[in-house]
């Protein structure tokens, strides 16, 4: 499997899936999820709020993940997992970790080759950036998936910088 970074919108990205860091109501939030929703357009809300009446009544909890529709959006699914909320007192990176392994087995799950993926958890969850980009390439790097790339799609110059380093670091 080959990982890319790219510097950019991940609404933009035409890809078999896009990966939302959601939150656990399932029903839109800020930042990228925010830009999902909106871009993607009203299907995707539609399931989404189909899921919370049945299989996730209580929530997405953190770690998790599960598809819909991409509606709109140059994708053909969105696959939603929650990411842990950072907390300085409380090792949660195995939340993390499980986030990026549970949407590329949903994204095996669906035939999915291409799949962008944002970096879960490192805007209002508070994740400090490299290490949210260490849990996340490590990961990706280790699964076992049919996915064929996985792309992530950092937003501004900053985070890219960031990923490149770890990555950079991770192949050395
Ligand atoms: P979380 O609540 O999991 O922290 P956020 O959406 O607040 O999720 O942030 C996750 C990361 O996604 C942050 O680095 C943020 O800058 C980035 N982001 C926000 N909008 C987009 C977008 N349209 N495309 C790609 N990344 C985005």
């Amino acid at each position: 499997m080959e990982i890319t970074l790219v510097q950019g919108d991940i609404t933009e990205q035409r890809v078999d899936a896009v990966v939302n860091a959601a939150n656990s109501s399932l029903l839109g939030g800020g930042g990228v999820d925010g830009a999902i929703h909106r871009r993607g357009g009203p299907e995707i809300l539609a399931e989404c709020r189909a899921l919370r009446a049945d299989r996730y009544a209580g929530g997405l909890p953190a770690g998790q993940a599960v598809a819909t529709t991409a509606g709109r959006l140059p994708a053909r699914w969105v696959i939603h997992t929650v990411g842990p909320v950072y907390a300085k007192s409380e090792d949660r990176s195995h939340l993390l970790t499980s986030c990026y392994a549970e949407s590329l087995k949903v994204a095996d799950s669906l035939a999915a080759r291409v799949v962008a993926f944002p970096a879960v958890s490192a805007g209002v969850y508070g994740w400090p950036m490299d290490d949210a980009a260490r849990i996340a390439l490590a990961t990706v790097r280790a699964a076992g998936t049919r996915v064929t790339e996985a792309r992530f799609v950092l937003f501004g110059a900053e985070a890219y910088r960031v990923f490149s380093d770890v990555l950079a670091r991770l192949d050395g």
